[in-house]
């Protein structure tokens, strides 16, 4: 038996450059892994694939990116056994944090190594960008710059220490309406996603909390005020910084002190603004 956390992200930055002859959108993010996660225990079979999880929202089965994730291994390397995973769900649903995304990640690493395949780091990202993009940063974790579609990588020094706080509103996003909404516009502006690159490299918080942006943040913003509340809540509160994550309806706030992010979050909870609420900061090592 094999037990994986599976981290959240959360980014830093977020630009669309372009967008492809196929539909899909040519981005410029700054990813950062934070330390809120799921845990998978994982079981050989006899060839089945069978998924159980805490949660009760979520398909159990072939819709599922774990049960995608195993089957797609063991189609590609022709194992005939299969894979019991049970799921323990911890990152919030739908929220612009990569949480299918990850849990897909945790289960193409624990295939290769349930079935001893001996998988490179390259590998198992060339079999993750094929069930989502975001799915080959999860599998390399820590800060990096995500390009292309998100499959082109490049890893960043670790993000220097701070707290983070995320807040999910009781709100459903769909991230497919957000690009859409964007593609109807002109993206007004772009962030300085080089500058914050740069600090990162640099170990310098200030030239990070100063340059967050992400060009979703507007359109999701205009249909959902309450992210723009929480963001004010966080920053009234201490927040050096607070952008929305992804396609949102997360909202993270970057603090200098634990204490402080954990009073934003109490305040965020008792305005009745978020029920999902974590004190948590970036995880540069996991595994
Ligand atoms: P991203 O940040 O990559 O846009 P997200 O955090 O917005 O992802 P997810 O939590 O990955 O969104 O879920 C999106 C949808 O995927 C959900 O509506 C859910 O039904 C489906 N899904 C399939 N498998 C999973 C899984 N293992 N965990 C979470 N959602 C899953």
């Amino acid at each position: 038996m094999i037990t994986l956390n599976a981290y959240a992200k959360i980014n830093l930055s977020l630009d669309v450059v372009g967008r492809l002859a196929n539909g899909y959108h040519e981005v410029r993010m700054i990813m950062q892994t934070v330390g809120i996660h799921d845990t998978l225990t994982f079981e050989k079979t006899e060839g089945e694939i069978v998924l159980s999880s805490d949660a009760g929202e979520l398909p159990l089965g072939e819709d599922n990116l774990i049960y995608k994730a195993a089957r797609l291994v063991k189609e590609t390397y022709g194992i005939s056994g299969g894979v019991k995973v049970h799921l323990e769900k911890r990152i919030p649903v739908a929220a612009g944090m990569a949480g299918g995304s990850t849990d897909a990640a945790a289960t193409i690493k624990a295939m290769n190594l349930l079935y001893d395949l001996r998988l490179s780091e390259e590998d198992l990202c060339g079999l993750g960008v094929k069930l989502g993009a975001d799915v080959p940063y999860c599998i390399m974790g820590g800060t990096a710059l995500s390009e292309g579609i998100g499959e082109v990588l490049t890893k960043l020094a670790p993000m220097p220490e701070c707290a983070l706080l995320v807040a999910k509103p009781d709100i459903n996003v769909s991230t497919k309406e957000v690009y859409q909404a964007l593609d109807s516009q002109s993206v007004p502006w772009h962030p300085d996603v080089d500058g914050m690159r740069q600090a990162i490299e640099e170990g310098r918080l200030e030239g990070i909390y100063s340059r967050l942006g992400n060009v979703l943040e507007t359109v999701t913003v205009a249909k959902h005020p309450i992210v723009s509340e929480i963001k004010q809540e966080m920053l009234g509160n201490g927040a050096l910084g607070s952008l929305m994550s992804g396609s949102g309806p997360s909202v993270f706030g970057i603090f200098d002190d634990e204490e402080k992010a954990r009073a934003a979050g109490e305040s965020i909870e008792k305005k009745g603004l978020a029920k999902q609420v974590f004190v948590t900061g970036p995880q540069s090592y996991f595994g």
